[in-house]
């Protein structure tokens, strides 16, 4: 499974490189060298809830010694992993592009 990079718009990024970009991590393209990260708004928004499923049911897991909502954390944190997936890729400048301003 590859995804396109939105630089040469060539199937080159990984399945491990695309799920890395849903961690907040830069990636580089094989192909053109391009840098790539997943598109910020929509990666606040998945952080949030992200954090909201493990404060909401983590905590509810924990008051309740639940396995039952350990399972309903553990199944959202999938759930939104594999929405993660879908966070569409954003184009990078190369690092040194931007003179430093003094
Ligand atoms: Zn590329």
């Amino acid at each position: 499974m590859k995804f396109c990079c939105p630089h040469c718009k060539k199937p080159t990024l990984s399945l491990k490189q695309k799920y890395l970009t849903g961690k907040w991590r830069e990636v580089y393209c094989p192909e053109c060298g391009g840098r790539i990260c997943a598109q910020p708004i929509v990666l606040a928004v998945l952080s949030f809830f992200y954090t909201w499923d493990v404060m909401l049911f983590g905590y509810v897991a924990l008051a309740k010694h639940s396995w039952f909502y350990f399972g309903v954390l553990a199944t959202g944190w999938l759930v939104l992993d594999l929405l993660n997936l879908t966070c569409p890729v954003s184009r990078m400048r190369p690092k040194n592009s931007n003179p430093k301003i003094t």
